[in-house]
């Protein structure tokens, strides 16, 4: 088959699915024009790593001359100015971007119920969400609307969607990927990784979109190995597991039955799998909110009216002009949001939360550092349920936000962790599991989550 064929194939999947509410934008034509360049170069024998790949990306990372919405209305119409890395490095290995995927406003979310441009449906069961905040870049992966798919993960919206749909997440170490162009929810948080049908093609996407970057000075000088060629392995790995991780009553039953036989098996064949007391488990998902809040309410200042997007028509006076376009242009999430966020750097409160919850991060760190002495992974499962059906959560946002417990571990400390498909439940929902390493060792988590699936 030829580019140009494969990229006609999409087209034709998009429009037939387009009740799933992935995309937000298609580039029918730009797609049309690049796979015929990319066809010519492939006879002439001098394509790039990634030619014939066709991507989407999620709506929070800029391509130049494209609108760039974070599915908000406070970015309606704005286009990026520029190309992130991530993205210029797909596009310098000849993939194909097909569109722009839909997710959770400015990243914040857990099911794509809080995008401004509608939510985006499960392709296992359309009456259920995919996950967030990378909603729509899991179900176009999930639904074969695109090859693969560029999403952002601040406490789990690769992994989380991507568990909900069936296919792979991953989340690079923190550092491993630059965020220039990636639009910002809580800095030192925020990675970009890749969601795929395989691991060897989320390996192949995290070699060529990481490493060093002269315009994200957090992006590490360490060189990239080649992942998607070191994906065997032998030996016999050391797991460690949480203990409460799998006795809490609120993980669904046959999520915790999926993990505990995917353990005894390893065990089976020889694995050191162990049980580890975490005593900081309970403080992960406060010190996650509380620290991206603040961030998110500094990062999202910049949205005042003046210089992106929407611009509210009735404001008086400056003053009016900032507090109007701002509350036309956020949606009830972000607001929130970004007034926890205020409020836990606000002077009264810095310590009691702020500092408070950056002392608490380190010594998750410390802890989770002490347990990798021991072990090569941490395995557990990526969600404490399956996904769950549109609109069953909206009235309880804090049962929303306890189900990241699991993901936002590798995120306040800066690890790599994959979601792998593991089976389904007893509906035949998809069930994920999660494997984390330590910082920069993707190459040896993807070599053994390849031996896993
Ligand atoms: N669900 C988490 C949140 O709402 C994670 C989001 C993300 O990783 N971007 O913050």
């Amino acid at each position: 088959v030829t580019c140009l064929q494969l990229v006609d194939h999409y087209l034709e999947r998009i429009s037939s699915q387009s009740h799933l509410n992935a995309f937000v934008d298609v580039y029918s034509e730009e797609a049309r024009e690049s796979a015929k360049l990319i066809d010519q170069k492939l006879s002439t024998g001098n394509a790039g790593r990634l030619a014939g790949l066709v991507v989407g990306i999620k709506d929070v990372l800029s391509h130049k001359g494209h609108e760039l919405q974070s599915a908000s209305q406070i970015l309606k119409s704005y286009k990026a100015p520029y190309t992130a890395t991530a993205v210029q490095r797909l596009l310098d290995e000849d993939a194909i971007i097909i569109g722009r995927q839909n997710c959770d406003e400015f990243a914040m979310g857990s099911s794509n119920e809080n995008s401004s441009l509608g939510p985006v449906l499960n392709a296992a069961d359309n009456s259920r969400v995919p996950g967030g905040s990378s909603g729509g870049s899991a179900v176009a992966v999930q639904a074969g609307l695109c090859h693969a798919s560029l999403g952002s993960d601040t406490g789990g919206s690769v992994r989380q969607p991507a568990a909900f749909c069936g296919v792979v997440g991953l989340k690079p170490s923190y550092g491993r990927v630059s965020r220039w162009g990636l639009v910002a929810y809580a800095s030192s948080f925020d990675c970009v990784g890749p969601i795929t049908k395989s691991v060897e093609d989320a390996a192949l996407l995290l070699e060529v979109i990481a490493g060093a970057d002269q315009f994200d000075s957090t992006v590490s000088q360490k060189s990239v190995p080649s992942y998607s060629s070191a994906l065997s392995w032998n030996g016999k790995a050391r797991i460690g597991y949480i203990k409460e991780s799998l006795e809490s009553e609120s993980i669904a039953p046959s999520i915790r039955r999926n993990t505990q036989e995917l353990l005894d098996k390893l065990k089976r064949e020889g694995h050191d799998v162990q049980p580890v007391e975490m005593s900081l488990l309970q403080y992960l998902l406060p010190t996650y909110y509380i620290l991206t809040t603040a961030e998110a309410s500094s990062n999202l200042s910049r949205f005042d009216g003046v210089r992106y997007g929407h611009r509210s028509e009735d404001s008086r006076d400056l003053e009016s002009m900032y507090k109007l376009s701002r509350t036309e242009g956020f949606g009830d999430e972000v607001r929130k949001r970004i007034l926890l966020g205020t409020f836990v750097l606000s002077a009264n409160y810095y310590d009691a939360y702020y500092t408070k919850a950056q002392r608490v991060r380190r010594l998750v760190q410390e802890e989770t550092q002490r347990f990798f002495e021991q072990f090569d992974f941490f395995i557990s499962p990526v969600t404490p349920t399956t996904a769950f059906k549109i609109g069953e959560k909206s009235e309880d946002p804090i049962q929303v936000y306890l189900a990241d417990i699991f993901t936002v571990h590798a995120n306040v400390i800066g690890y790599p962790a994959i979601s792998i498909p593991n089976g389904s439940d007893e509906s035949g929902l998809p069930v994920g599991i999660q494997v984390m390493a330590r910082p920069f060792e993707e190459e040896k988590m993807l070599a053994f989550t390849s031996y896993l699936s």
